[in-house]
């Protein structure tokens, strides 16, 4: 069997905000000015707003507008409706958000489709008010009770639904805080994270009781040019690989599988890049998530704005439309497509890290 290139220390990306703003409601939560107080310890300008209103005062050129958006952190108060949990299916039985936003730049981002307004990101101040109501959902997921395969998890939680919580990591504290609160948790219960960065430095020492599964969200190399200002694909792969050493179930996020040219090769070299990271740990514990990449009108005129010159094809080539069960249309890849691409990825997997349980197919 193949073995893991040794760990490289360098290349980890660390976001670096130009502004940060905290509400006057923030500042009220210990978290919040726990936050504020890395902020400035990272040198970096906090703006104590006088009330909760955010006046991103943002410039008239969009080109402009959104850099200076995905340059901006606010630390804001949750509002309760983020304390209402939704289900998340496949990935979760229910999404939990720390924060919401995200401070890379990928071409398909399916964050163009989710959120609204300026792609500012949000951190919350009342993470202990978040994390409070989770016991009240426990053990009335659909996706674990459904799931032989995944019913020893118990009640699973999202984290990564409407943000990457490790690339905010250094600035917020909030994912290890999570990571500790489950830990703690005497229950069947598991939090979830994706990433497409790297930085699991602060993860690697904390009590984390088996209790959370970090995903590595990975494309090939050869398709870094979609993914702008994330963490290289190896860095992703060695962070997961310490990840795993430190006790953690982890998992692959092979998401958005992009049928361009080429994708076969590339894909299996990412898949045996995969093999050669994490196939030699003992009693390794490895999931495997496959998404292809879909869009809809929304979110593809919102992804045309912010990314004029991206290569990324959107087009109606290879594509069908299907309606989700909320009557929702969205573009996915057609049939003979999608069937050629689960093929080879079900075999490559199979080949090549055989121990890993494949969750779904999207
Ligand atoms: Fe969007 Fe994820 Fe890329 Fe962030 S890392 S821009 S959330 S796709």
């Amino acid at each position: 069997m193949a073995t893991a290139a040794p760990v490289r220390e360098r290349a980890i990306r660390t976001w670096r905000p130009r502004r940060v703003l905290l509400t006057r409601a923030a500042s009220g939560f210990a978290h919040g000015r726990a936050i504020a107080e890395r902020v400035a310890a990272a040198g970096i300008e906090l703006v104590e707003l006088p009330g909760d209103r955010l006046n991103l005062g943002l410039s008239d050129d969009p080109r402009r507008a959104y850099s200076e958006a995905k340059n901006t952190l606010a630390i804001v108060v949750a509002p309760p409706s983020k304390r209402r949990l939704q289900p998340i299916a496949p990935s979760a039985d229910w999404r939990v958000d720390l924060a919401e936003g995200c401070p890379a730049h990928c071409s398909y981002c399916y964050l163009a489709g989710s959120l609204k307004g300026p792609p500012i990101t949000r951190v919350y101040a009342n993470l202990d008010e978040i994390l409070g109501v989770l016991p009240d959902y426990l053990g009335q997921g659909t996706i674990t009770s459904r799931s032989n395969a995944r019913a020893h998890e118990g009640t699973t939680f999202e984290a990564s639904c409407y943000t990457d919580p490790l690339a905010l990591e250094p600035l917020t504290g909030s994912l290890s805080a999570a990571i500790a609160w489950f830990g703690r948790w005497p229950a069947e219960a598991q939090l979830r994270f994706t990433s497409k960065f790297a930085d699991v430095s602060p993860l690697l020492s904390l009590d984390h009781g088996g209790r959370t599964r970090m995903r590595a969200s990975l494309n090939p190399p050869a398709f870094a040019r979609f993914e702008g200002g994330t963490s290289p694909v190896h860095d992703r792969l060695a962070a997961l690989r310490r990840m795993a050493q430190a006790g953690y179930p982890v998992g692959l996020t092979i998401a958005p599988i992009i049928a361009a040219d080429g994708w076969e090769e590339a894909y299996g070299a990412l898949i045996a890049d995969a093999a050669a990271q994490l196939g030699d740990l003992p009693a390794l514990d490895l999931t495997v998530e496959l998404i292809t990449h879909r869009f809809n009108t929304g979110s593809k005129a919102v992804l045309d704005s912010w990314y004029p010159g991206s290569a990324l094809d959107m087009t109606a080539t290879n594509r069908v439309t299907k309606r989700t069960k909320f009557g929702a249309e969205k573009q996915v890849y057609d049939a003979a497509t999608m069937r050629s691409l689960r093929g080879f990825f079900e075999r490559a997997i199979g080949d090549a890290l055989p121990a890993a349980r494949i969750l779904y197919w999207t």
